[in-house]
């Protein structure tokens, strides 16, 4: 399949590391010239080498906090009229919501509601006029199946879900489309520290714990973040735009329904 996105351009946020940096790789892979976010320089330049190697494309690094106005003006300058918008952050920390103070909803809702909706504000208008935008969400399976301890996150995601279910229809007449890949257990560095930190709760070794994660999936595995890759080129492509303010699930079969 020709995705038709040779020489576009995109930003892709919180993209050193995990799902960020694997839609970036996959992006650039057919040809568009991508600029990556991260607050770790050196983990962010390692992530700009690799993804240059893999496709030979020139790759644009913006460090920075993407959840803070500053880290978001480096990305905007690095990328100012970006044809494919990528948001991606950290996720909130787990808790019991009794311990959250307003400073702790408002931290989540600016890193994982806020910032993206700021960041498409941005270049939206862009891409109207020039009648062509792909702007891809990471957000969560916990927007359609609430995680208890990731009460933060649950709320913050399903908040920017539904502003954009409403703006998604106000721009698909100008070809430019709003969608949101929701992932379940993917293999990263996140996967692996939540995993760490239950099992030390728990007191078994880490592998048994990802064992058991494991289980509970009916594709009988995590997911590879290469798979999220190219689902995210799949929203992107140019024979993509009558997808339109979709969330589209890949967590292995783990969210029990007979329809989506
Ligand atoms: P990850 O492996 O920990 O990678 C996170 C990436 O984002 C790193 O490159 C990190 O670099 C960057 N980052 C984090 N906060 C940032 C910020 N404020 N500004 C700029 N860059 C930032 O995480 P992941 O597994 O790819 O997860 C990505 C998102 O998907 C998270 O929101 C997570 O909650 C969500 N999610 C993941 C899974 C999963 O199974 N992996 C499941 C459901 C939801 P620096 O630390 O250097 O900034």
């Amino acid at each position: 399949m020709d995705v038709g996105l040779q020489g576009r351009r995109a930003l892709v946020c919180a993209a050193s590391k995990g799902l960020g940096l694997a839609c970036a790789t996959a992006l650039a892979r057919e040809g568009v010239a991508v600029t990556i976010t991260g607050r770790n320089v050196a983990t962010l330049e390692a992530a700009a080498r690799s993804i240059h190697e893999r496709s030979g494309m020139a790759v644009t690094v913006a460090p920075g906090d993407i959840a803070t106005p500053e880290g978001r003006s480096a990305a905007l300058a690095a990328c100012p009229e970006p044809d494919i918008l990528v948001n991606n952050a950290g996720g909130p920390p787990p808790g019991d919501f009794r311990d959250w103070q307003r400073e702790d909803w408002i931290k989540a809702l600016d890193a994982n509601m806020l910032t993206p909706i700021e960041l498409i504000k941005a270049v939206v208008d862009g891409m109207i006029a020039r009648r062509f935008g792909r702007i891809v969400n990471i957000t969560s399976s916990a927007v359609k199946s609430p995680i208890p301890t990731l009460g933060l996150s649950n709320g913050a995601r399903s908040g920017l879900t539904g502003f954009l279910g409403g703006l998604a229809r106000q721009v698909a007449p100008h070809n430019v489309t709003i969608n949101n890949l929701l992932p379940g257990p993917f293999l990263t560095d996140r996967l692996r520290d939540n995993s760490a930190a239950a099992a030390r709760k728990k007191g078994r070794p880490v592998e048994e714990e990802m064992a058991e994660r494991t289980r509970a999936v009916p594709a009988g595995r995590f997911g590879d973040p290469a798979e999220f890759g190219d689902a995210c080129v799949f929203l992107c492509a140019s024979s993509s735009g009558f997808i339109v303010g979709q969330n589209l699930l890949l967590d292995g079969g783990s969210f029990n329904a007979s329809f989506g």
